[in-house]
């Protein structure tokens, strides 16, 4: 569906992007993850024909992004970071002029725009100023118009950024929605964003792939064991002799316990064995009673924090605050569409 081959960015000598490569098949969500400044803006631009590579290939259903532009882009539908929103416009207006702007037939205009705000919820500010709108509904004016022409593939560049804690599940809930329709990419900085929404996941760092696989698939990517906390009542000495009776335990630490009579444990445990019901029936067995057995996700932050090697909270703040400084909405209200090309700008 989206075939990535080698694509480099550079900027003077800052390579943004360097020599990537992957594959967005149908019908799934991604989560394109790293810390700010890994180059997840510029890959999205490139994909999106926004932007020009300096190196490399992007195909979108066959169809070379620079070479066959129209015919990629009519597959994709992109939120860019700073939405293009013609704030004195409403959503009604806005996302009409849109649908012609994408080339919708004048009869199917109507249809189309009711769908997408229907989707996205915005009948009931349909027509108030889009300037006035909370940033919640305008990321939903954002994605509606991402939607119009029927586009395969719904492109999303940070889209909760900004948004306050109900607004963000509110989007994150609509993304997921869109996910059972298309094939959706989004880009965050946020781990939990990414694993709360994503199917797969391709982590970005200094410009280049970490780590391109399902979220289930990572969570195995660091340990190669799993912890299991469990809690018995009983005799410590008889529940200790019943653990190390167990194969595929691999250590156990005895954790303090709030309960009088009830022990706990930490458990290593071999990652395939699910050693259970294992447990279970041995602690009946010498009647221990198993009164809480947990399995430890374990930590994708800390296989982020590892492939990325980057505190991303920290380093995200720095550059959060950083990039957005001396940003208001001037990019948002002037109604430009957003930069395609920003070398200029900031060089
Ligand atoms: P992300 O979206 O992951 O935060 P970006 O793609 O925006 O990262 O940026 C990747 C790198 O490219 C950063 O080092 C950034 O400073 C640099 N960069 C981005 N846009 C420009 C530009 N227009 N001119 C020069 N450098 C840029
Ligand atoms: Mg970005």
């Amino acid at each position: 569906m989206i075939e990535v081959r080698n694509l480099t960015k550079k900027y003077g000598l800052n390579t943004a992007v360097d020599n990537i490569s992957f594959d967005i098949e149908p019908g799934k969500i991604y989560g394109l993850l790293g810390p700010n400044g890994a180059g997840k803006s510029t890959t999205m631009n490139i994909i999106t024909g926004c932007l020009a590579a300096t190196e490399g290939s992007v195909k979108i259903n066959g169809y070379d992004i620079f070479e066959q532009p129209l015919e990629a882009k009519r597959c994709i539908g992109y939120l860019p970071e700073i939405p293009p929103l013609y704030t004195e416009m409403t959503p009604y207006e806005y996302l009409m002029f849109v649908a012609e702007a994408k080339g919708v037939e004048y009869e199917a205009t109507f249809r189309q725009v009711k769908e997408v705000m229907e989707l996205t919820e915005l009948e009931g500010v349909r027509d108030r100023l889009i300037r006035n709108l909370s940033k919640g509904y305008r990321q939903r004016v954002g994605i509606a118009q991402a939607m119009l022409g029927n586009p395969d593939i719904i492109i999303l560049d940070e889209p909760t950024v900004g948004l306050d804690p109900k607004q963000i599940i509110e989007i994150r809930d609509l993304i997921r929605t869109l996910g059972e329709m298309k094939t959706v990419i989004l880009s965050s900085h946020i781990l939990a964003e990414v694993s709360a929404v994503c199917e797969h996941v391709i982590i970005i760092s200094h410009g280049k792939i970490v780590a391109n696989d399902t979220l289930q698939n990572l969570n195995n990517y660091v340990s190669p064991t799993d912890i299991l906390h469990i809690s018995v009542r009983g005799e410590h000495d008889v529940i200790v002799e019943v653990l190390d009776s167990i194969e595929g335990i691999i250590s156990r630490e005895t954790l303090t316990s709030s309960e009088p009579g009830v022990h706990e444990y930490r458990l290593e445990v071999e990652k395939e064995s699910d050693l259970r019901d294992a447990i279970f029936f041995a602690m009946a067995e010498k009647r221990c009673a198993v009164i809480a057995m947990e399995r430890e996700e374990s930590s994708l932050e800390s296989i982020f924090l590892t492939l990325t090697d980057a505190d991303p909270a920290a380093e995200a703040e720095d550059n959060y605050a950083a990039e957005h400084e001396d940003e208001s909405d001037d990019a948002a209200e002037s109604g430009e569409a957003v930069d395609t090309d920003r070398e200029e700008d900031e060089n």
